[in-house]
């Protein structure tokens, strides 16, 4: 078991492996506690043979005993809940006593999802590229000060039709001639609060109390730093805090409780929807990392964009959270290719630039400054020891490091637990034997 209570999150745009990382290293803490987005997410986990895609719930629950949390920073669209409780259940894998939603969590309401699409629609040419699953109307009515939370679901019955009826006549405000009734909508997240009941918990004390008894947690992120709303690719984000910062707002812990932070970082980069990419590939190159990679969401499907590995991206996640060390994933896609190229800045109108820029108007057209390496034909697929990676991968990886300001303690060179390296002496060996 673990001492320390470490938080896993994006460093690129997500879709970086977390779901691999988090299934392994989950057997080393009591608990598995998700802090923001919503089931727009996607955890691809094999767990003997079978396949599970988590979008809300924590892999966690996979592993037997752990606890999983839901904390109020996500947004909970009960109906999506329901049918993981469901998958898992077929699964004879048993949610209760296990699962805790924050009461403080918003709820997406069913017609949310409806208000995404629209909103998508009216941008046009400047859509983001959302999955459509309402994640951002519902934050939209938290910030609001709209929005619904779990704990209006199981209260005063008066107070939850006025915030219904409330709510509802803000959307009949935002499409035009729609005149939806309240009263339906009232009975449907009634339903809804009646089976969430057993999960309903304080998450911010649940989290404090096992935290007293020894306990430790790991914090997951879901999508990644790049899409944070705050520090990403405005406006090609998500509605939520991805990166560190989330930790503390959207489960109620304290900073301190946060002993490490592992960004996860795939060996080249991909993105989906729309927005900059600077390193972005096109043709046959893209096309072998794509299939390579299986680079399909795991929510949509949709086909995402490859390019090479952005040394500007992980070293600004590397600040921005304060990473302790990053999980290296899919080293392995790049096996067989003759050269690998490391971007390590950006040329643009205004000249070289090797931080991450806020106006992204700067990324259109920039030229990203390549280091070439060359690369490797024995496979690396599978191996468990650094010393065994072909001499090239390993001075592909030492070089990441350094244009990257942040050690790989876990190197991934296959989508199975155990084709994975953990570099002896690293902070993750040492917080997993402490
Ligand atoms: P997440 O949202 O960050 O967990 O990422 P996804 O689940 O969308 O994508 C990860 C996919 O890559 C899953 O299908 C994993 O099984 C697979 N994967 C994870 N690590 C590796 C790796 O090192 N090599 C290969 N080839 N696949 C990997």
């Amino acid at each position: 078991m673990s001492k320390t209570n470490i938080a896993v999150l994006g460093a690129q745009w997500g879709d970086e492996g977390k779901g691999k990382i988090v299934d392994m290293l989950t057997p080393h803490f009591s608990a598995v506690a998700r802090y923001q987005g919503g089931h727009n997410a996607g955890h691809t986990v094999y767990v003997q043979g079978k396949k599970f895609v988590l979008h809300l719930i924590p892999s966690g629950i996979l592993h037997p005993g752990v606890i999983c949390l839901i904390g109020n920073g996500v947004v909970v669209d009960p109906q999506a809940l329901f049918a993981e409780v469901d998958e898992l259940a077929r699964a004879e894998i048993h949610v209760d006593g296990r699962l805790f939603v924050s009461e403080k969590a918003h709820v997406i309401l069913p017609y949310h999802r409806e208000l995404d699409v629209l909103s998508e629609a009216r941008r046009g040419e400047r859509k983001i590229g959302t999955t459509s699953r309402g994640i951002g109307p519902a934050y939209e009515d938290k910030i609001g000060r709209r929005g619904v939370r779990v704990c209006d679901l199981l209260g005063d019955r008066t107070a939850l039709a006025d915030e219904v009826r409330e709510n509802v006549n803000a959307r009949n405000h935002m499409i035009k001639d729609s005149t939806l009734d309240w009263k339906p909508v009232f009975d449907q997240v009634v339903a809804f609060g009646e089976r969430m009941r057993p999960w309903v918990a304080d998450v911010s004390l649940c989290l404090h109390r096992m935290m007293l008894d020894g306990k430790t947690v790991m914090f997951e992120g879901a999508q990644a730093t790049l899409l944070d709303i705050d520090h990403g690719t405005y406006p090609f984000v998500t509605s939520s805090n991805a990166s560190i910062g989330g930790v503390c707002t959207g489960l109620g812990v304290p900073p301190r409780a946060i002993g490490g932070v592992l960004g996860v970082a795939k060996a080249y980069t991909t993105r989906v929807g729309e927005g900059p990419l600077p390193t972005e590939l096109s043709g046959a190159l893209a096309d072998r990392l794509r299939e390579s990679g299986q680079e399909y969401g795991a929510s949509t499907g949709r086909p995402r964009r490859c390019g090479w590995y952005d040394a500007v991206v992980v070293r600004y996640s590397a600040r921005v959270n304060g990473l302790d060390a990053v999980a290296l994933t899919k080293l392995d896609v790049l096996d067989g290719l003759s050269e690998v190229l490391i971007c390590t800045g950006y040329k643009t109108s205004v000249g070289t630039l090797t931080e991450f820029p806020a106006d992204l108007r700067l990324l259109t057209g920039a030229e990203p400054v390549y280091e070439r390496m060359p690369g490797w034909t024995t496979p690396t697929k599978g191996a468990t020891r650094f010393e065994s990676l072909p001499m090239e991968a390993q001075r592909y990886v030492r070089r990441l490091e350094e244009v990257s300001g942040v050690a790989c303690a876990i190197i991934s060179t296959g989508s199975d637990r155990a084709e994975t390296i953990v570099k002896s002496g690293s902070v993750v060996e040492r917080w997993l034997a402490d």
